[in-house]
């Protein structure tokens, strides 16, 4: 009887639950009984201060398991008609070389790991990220480039604010845009002109040189197809000094000539259409290029080659002390997640097919264009535009007519501009598709062959691109695009990549701020299934069903999860929430004639995207102090909130702060700022330590963002993507993003994009939507609950040997932890940057380090990772702690120790000199554990002085691979 369970307890539905959670429950008995309390429970009253402690347990439902949720979701996915896709407008269909597809997609080698601040264990995506710029270099005939934006439209903003810093136009504020630009396009560049209070002028292309202005964009081809010569226009904006900026479409460029040798000063899109589905709007990569003389000025990061200790080519992102982290409200940009899975997806693309292959698929597309062109012609069609690439425009009385019949056959045209539709061939047209667009047009038995149409094309030439715009030059000449064209050699080189990098597959990566937990393989299943793949973000909303059930769903549980009203899908990163959070307040205090309140209080604790973001908004930032606890200094808050009282616009604060505690003065913080008629930002990718024990909205925030890509999941791709919804009280409700394209439903008609598509990143909110369903009401609590007990833990066991920084009530910390190491650095001259290089040694990433406060590490264990793996992160500092003593006491000199000399290379390690004071087996193998698990640096320390006094951002020439 005792023994026998029911089929209820059989089916308990922890399933997945206890997968997400690292720690065994005998685990986590140890973990409590080393902190001294008898249950999470007391542990967690100990730690979170009462007063904001949710009443109500969350209404997310129940957890379901893996094969529950995947099976529901694939009913709700089924919903999506995937249509024939020929809207174009940014967004084309593409094959993802199936090698890609597993190996680079489907693979958490890459998806998992981060940004690449740690570059020695990181040499993989540096590499593919450099090959992604050399590959934007030579497609657009510039001379710098980044390794990707979030999207063409906020990649044009970028380009915008690019020329105001650069124009020497000084007086002027106005941005041209061309009328036949993407609207999406016109759409986020006009938001983004607005918050920053320039002019934006649309009209014809040929009228920019009769506005005062500092730049303009043109699209190249048209957004309705058209391939024009852009040269003179480009000379004529140059001509007022201002910065010619074109959009352009990638596979066009294979055959265009480059935007870059007709004159533009930048040029960006979209890298979508080599290799990365459409994902109903994202995420995909988007490229942007500008001259040499602008590096200061180019917003994002920007990879570099540079030299390691001994000599070897070593990569890594050049110019750090560009990034918003560090020049906060002077940065170029608020960017800081970026897109480098898609860029990585999109330059694994151009080295698969190599610049022949790329140079066919073009080709192939344009021949497609052209004999539908000529089909459509012999019988009398109108089209716009004599010239094209891959987009014709049809002029015609008949449209709903042809648009209907379209529709019948499961065909989707562009169709919002009046009069006219478009259509779009892509690399996935056959001849048979063809055939189908001259039945929909012209109706069945009109007698045209495309095989014959094709002869004739062949036999007598084309001239739909202007003989001046052909492209002449040689692409992608570097042997990294010409090496790879085997499956075998392209798998074994993606291989080779990945197995340089340290990613979550093969040790804890305890980033603090960063929240590098599980990405659990049934939350990463669905975003490859076609009904979520590969659907155009603006199809008709009735063929997008599945994505509204998932969406509406995920909405509502965000709404709960974070105690507000209303959420917007739109921005696809935390510092684009925040942009799109600020624009909402603003907007809110204009609408009640409070257009004066543009004052920001930013604690100086933040987040450097909190005053980049803020500077963006064009607030004015005033600086609030922290107190010896590192809480904010109230008394300092008072005087400033009193201070700029009467133009007040908010406050953005993070919480727990950045430096890990949940400070007790939040609602009194709250309170205050709501007194001098502002509003609460708070800062919300710490929601890792509030889902489902207490909520920004409960404690008394009027908006936060969140990182998907943080607490709900979605894996980091190695910088991104990530997804930044904002969540808001009603009040600010109707001044969340909208978009020219597809209305979203609750905001305000007039309310500009923020994003490309109106749904941002839709393809990877699956991940999101899988993690709340699997883990439902219960399980999202007990993993806040169990971050704080590792995060504890973690604490406890470090603060026998290291200083907390800062603690909260009870001596605890929220969930992660500041470990100081200047005491250490005074006495021994080791630094933050040696413990961090030498953590690689040990087979670990370094947390976060000198953010929030230098010369500390940050120290963010997850729910995910279990006491073993954390007790082994434990022993490597203890022992480095150790190493450091050994310096201290003199037994090893501060020139001559397995500390400044890490990271160590097997070529390190094994070559024929060693003049070290350690042995060469201690050098790689400190502790027994590591022997078991080696992760082996591919390169040593690197010379970041040396890489940005000798930028190189593209592969380095040939020569160099021979020495
Ligand atoms: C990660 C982070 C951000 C920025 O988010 P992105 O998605 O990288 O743009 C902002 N604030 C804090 C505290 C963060 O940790």
């Amino acid at each position: 009887m005792s023994n026998a369970k029911s089929l209820e307890q059989l089916e308990q539905k922890q399933d997945f639950i206890r997968r997400h959670i690292g720690p065994s429950p005998e685990q986590v008995s140890d973990m409590l009984s080393a902190l001294e309390v008898s249950s999470v429970q007391e542990l967690i009253d100990q730690t979170v201060p009462a007063s904001i402690r949710l009443e109500q347990p969350l209404t997310v439902g129940q957890s379901r398991t893996e094969v529950e949720t995947l099976s529901y979701l694939k009913s709700v996915a089924s919903k999506n008609k995937v249509f024939k896709s020929y809207i174009g407008q940014g967004y084309h269909p593409t094959h993802v070389p199936h090698v890609i597809l597993r190996n680079v997609l489907e693979n958490p080698g890459w998806y998992t790991a981060y940004t690449p601040y740690q570059p020695e264990i990181a040499q993989g995506r540096l590499e593919s990220l450099l090959n992604f710029q050399t590959m934007t270099l030579d497609l657009t005939g510039l001379d710098l480039a980044s390794a990707s934006l979030l999207d063409e439209s906020t990649a044009a903003a970028e380009a915008m604010g690019l020329a105001k810093r650069v124009s020497k136009a000084k007086k002027a504020n106005a941005f041209f845009i061309a009328d036949d630009v993407h609207t999406q396009t016109i759409d986020v560049v006009t938001t983004r002109a607005e918050q920053f209070g320039f002019e934006i002028i649309v009209g014809k292309a040929e009228d920019a040189v009769n506005h005062d202005i500092f730049g303009a964009l043109f699209q190249y081809p048209s957004t309705s197809g058209e391939v024009v010569d852009i040269t003179d226009l480009i000379a004529g904006v140059q001509s007022k000094k201002a910065i010619a900026c074109v959009a352009a479409d990638i596979m066009s460029l294979l055959l265009l000539k480059a935007p870059g040798k007709l004159g533009a000063d930048v040029v960006l899109g979209s890298a979508q259409r080599f290799g990365v589905p459409m994902g109903y709007g994202g995420p995909h990569a988007a490229f942007f290029a500008t001259r040499d003389a602008y590096k200061r000025s180019l917003p994002g990061r920007i990879i570099g080659v540079s030299k390691d200790r001994l000599g070897n080519d070593a990569l890594r992102m050049a110019m750090q002390t560009r990034e918003q982290h560090i020049r906060r409200d002077k940065a170029n940009s608020n960017i800081c997640t970026a897109q480098v899975l898609l860029a990585n997806m999109a330059a694994f693309y151009a080295v698969y097919h190599g610049p022949q292959g790329l140079k066919t698929i073009a080709q192939r597309i344009h021949r497609f264009a052209d004999i539908l062109a000529t089909g459509l012609k012999a019988k009398g069609i109108a089209l716009k535009h004599s010239t094209w690439f891959d987009t014709l425009t049809v002029v015609s009385d008949s449209k709903y007519d042809i648009i209907a019949r379209a529709i019948a056959k499961g065909v989707n045209f562009a169709t919002n501009h009046e009069g006219e539709y478009s259509i779009s061939v892509s690399e996935t047209t056959t001849r048979a598709d063809i055939t189908e667009l001259f039945d929909i047009i012209l109706g069945e038995g009109h007698g045209l062959s495309v095989d014959a149409i094709a002869a004739d094309v062949e036999a007598n030439g084309s001239e739909s691109i202007p003989a001046s715009l052909v492209r002449d030059d040689e692409v992608l000449t570097h042997p990294n695009f010409n090496s790879y064209h085997s499956e075998t050699d392209m798998l074994r080189y993606i291989k080779r990549l990945e197995s340089k990098d340290l990613s979550l597959n093969h040790s804890m990566i305890s980033l603090g701020s960063c929240t590098m937990k599980l990405n659990a393989t049934a939350e990463m299943i669905p975003i490859t299934w076609p009904e979520f793949a590969n659907l155009h973000p603006f199809c008709p909303l009735d063929q997008a069903q599945g994505y509204q059930i998932m969406i509406g769903e995920l909405h509502d549980w965000l709404v709960n999860i974070t105690g507000y009203d209303a959420v917007s899908l739109q921005p696809n990163s935390g510092a684009q929430g925040e942009y799109a959070g600020l624009i909402a307040i603003r907007k809110y205090h204009e609408s009640r004639g409070d257009a004066h309140r543009n004052v920001c209080l930013i604690p100086s604790s933040a987040h450097g995207t909190n005053p980049a973001s803020a500077q963006m908004a064009s607030m004015k930032i005033v600086v609030v102090n922290c107190d010896k606890n590192g809480n904010v200094d109230m008394s300092d808050l008072k005087a400033k909130a009193e201070e700029v009282s009467e133009n007040l616009s908010c406050i953005m604060i993070t919480y727990p702060s950045t430096h890990g505690v949940y400070e007790e003065t939040i609602r009194e913080i709250c309170d205050i700022i709501h007194e001098h008629g502002g509003q609460v930002y708070m800062d919300g990718a710490n929601m890792n330590a509030q889902v489902g024990v207490t909520s920004p909205g409960f404690i008394g925030s009027d908006v936060s963002h969140l990182n998907l890509h943080k607490t709900f999941c979605i894996p980091h791709g190695g910088g991104g993507p990530g997804v930044g919804p904002i969540g808001v009280k009603s009040h600010l409700a109707p001044f969340m993003p909208n978009h020219s394209v597809i209305n979203v439903p609750g905001t305000n008609i007039g309310n500009g994009a923020v994003s490309a598509a109106p749904y941002g990143s839709a393809a990877i909110l699956p991940i999101s939507w899988a993690y709340i369903t699997m883990m439902g009401s219960e399980g999202l609590k007990q993993a806040t609950e169990m971050a704080i007990v590792n995060a504890n833990y973690l604490t406890h066991e470090l603060s026998k040997h290291f200083p907390i920084l800062y603690r909260g009530r009870n001596n605890r910390v929220a969930h992660e932890c500041i470990v100081d190491l200047r005491p250490l650095k005074e006495l021994s001259g080791i630094t933050e940057m040696d413990v961090a290089k030498r953590l690689q040694d040990y087979g670990f990433h370094s947390p976060t380090m000198s953010f929030p406060v230098a010369g500390t590490l940050m120290i963010e264990p997850t729910e995910s990772e279990s006491k073993g793996e954390i007790d082994r992160f434990i022993e490597a500092m203890v022992s480095i702690k150790g190493e450091i003593e050994k310096v201290i006491s003199g037994e090893w000199s501060i020139e001559n120790n397995p500390l400044v000399f890490a990271p160590h290379t097997q070529g390190d390690v094994l070559g024929n000199e060693w003049d070290r004071a350690y042995d060469r087996f201690y050098a790689a193998f400190p502790v027994p554990a590591v022997a078991k698990n080696k992760f082996w640096p591919t390169v040593t320390r690197i010379d970041d002085v040396y890489g940005d006094r000798n930028l190189v951002c593209s592969c380095p020439a040939v020569e160099t691979y021979r020495d």
